[in-house]
């Protein structure tokens, strides 16, 4: 299957394969003909399957039909909006758009707008309008309710990581900002997970859709090797030195629970002599940027994060992920494992079980349909037992009750560390 047989043009098939996609993953082949057609979409895809290209390669060849007949006066107009829940995803999916719109006759005017920064320059880059919004839900509305941008002129909606969206409870952003689009228009929704809450959003924004599930039923593109380690708490950052000596890891992305964690294990292994730094919340915009950069161009071999990095990161053949505290559902396990094996690379994920977390993982397990074998790593034998906890099972979302926040208490505590998502 080649680019050119989707009915992309020309230069568009230039564009990919300049980036080095010589050949469309699953999600691509599917999507590209559909959203050609002027469809709306209803797409289960993961982060790694190859999704922004998806739907930005098909974007930027119908963006002249969608803008046919405008006049003038739309002077702050918005033609194609894609709705993305974090900062970084935004970046992110603006760049994948404009390096796969150079070669365009008349490249498109592409603009990405998250918080937690000045919202002046990008009010001011936004006069004139764009044919390609990435926007946060917060930064969208506040523009909006400043007059920046008219959203009635909105012809293509993507929403990004819808399930991610709603998890960060932009659920009443979401309304709002549907309110202010206009009736005819074509809709393209991608979750890589559909609990309640999204299907009914996508029930409410798609008219007949097209539905495409490349996950989970089928494999991520690339093949992901799942580990499970049992190890004893105290012995998790000399058993991740250990890995990564005995296995050759040059870089590894490492999930820990909290952003003091972060810190702390980062700062333990650099003075084990590993390059290792912290990727949260609390670092500012440009630190956070300049973290995924420098991790990107291989300065850092290892970067310890929380959920943050989880979503919406893309580190180009990332060949390990971590986890060091196991993740709050299996919805996040899904997302955090999504950063290895990207597109065509293959990758490895490994998880620190400890006696204390190993209720919790086989739940993760379930949910998951999986089944790993418990390994123990000669030198690190588990010698922790279980400290009896109240019983806990799984939530129709894929969270887990019992000890864990509630769904209401993850939102505030998300509104809460407010630096630690998009607004
Ligand atoms: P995404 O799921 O959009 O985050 O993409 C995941 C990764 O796959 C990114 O690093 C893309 O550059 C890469 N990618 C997307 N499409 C292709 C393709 N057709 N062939 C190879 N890599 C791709």
């Amino acid at each position: 299957m080649s680019f050119s047989s989707l009915g992309l043009a020309p230069n568009l098939v230039h564009a990919a394969n300049a980036l080095g996609f010589t050949a469309p993953t699953p999600i691509q082949t599917q999507a590209i003909p559909i959203i050609l057609q002027g469809r709306d979409l209803l797409a289960t895809a993961q982060t790694g399957s190859g999704k922004t290209a998806a739907f930005a390669l098909p974007l930027l060849q119908r963006l002249p039909t969608l803008t046919q007949g405008d006049n003038e006066q739309m002077a702050r107009a918005i033609r194609t909006l894609i709705v993305v829940p974090t900062r970084e995803l935004a970046t992110q999916v603006a760049e994948v758009v404009r390096s796969l719109a150079q070669t365009l006759p008349k490249p498109p005017k592409v603009v990405a707008v998250a918080g937690g920064v000045s919202i002046n320059p990008q009010m001011m880059a936004l006069r004139g309008g764009a044919d390609v919004l990435v926007a946060t839900p917060g930064r969208l509305l506040d523009l909006a309710g400043q007059n920046a941008i008219q959203l009635s002129t909105v012809r293509l909606l993507v929403l990004d990581e819808a399930d991610r969206l709603l998890d960060l409870g932009f659920s009443e952003e979401l309304d709002k900002i549907l309110a202010q689009l206009p009736p005819s228009r074509q809709n393209l929704f991608f979750s890589a997970t559909f609990p309640e809450a999204v299907q009914t959003l996508a029930q409410h924004l798609l008219r007949d859709p097209v539905q495409l599930a490349v996950t989970p039923d089928e494999p991520h593109p690339s093949v992901i090797t799942q580990r499970a380690i049992l190890v004893d708490t105290k012995q998790r950052t000399q058993l991740l030195r250990h890995l990564m000596k005995d296995l050759g890891w040059k870089r590894v992305l490492v999930f820990v629970a909290t952003k003091y964690a972060a810190e702390l294990v980062a700062e333990k292994l650099y003075k084990a002599g590993i390059y290792a730094t912290a990727f949260h919340g609390d670092l500012s915009q440009g630190a956070r940027k300049q973290v995924l950069a420098e991790f990107k161009n291989e300065q850092w071999e290892v970067v310890i994060t929380t959920d943050l990095a989880a979503r919406g990161i893309d580190i180009i053949k990332l060949p390990v992920v971590v986890n060091y505290d196991l993740p709050r559902s299996a919805v996040d396990y899904v997302h955090r494992i999504g950063r290895t094996g990207r597109a065509t690379e293959p990758g490895l994920a490994v998880s620190f079980v400890s006696a204390d977390t190993q209720a919790h993982f086989h739940l993760i397990e379930k949910r998951q349909g999986m089944q790993l074998t418990l390994e123990h790593i000669t030198g690190f034998e588990p010698t922790e037992v279980a400290v009896p906890t109240a019983p806990i099972h799984v939530d129709g979302n894929g969270g887990i009750k019992g000890k864990r926040p509630s769904k209401k208490d993850k939102l505030r505590a998300a509104a809460a560390a407010q630096s630690n998502v998009a607004t």
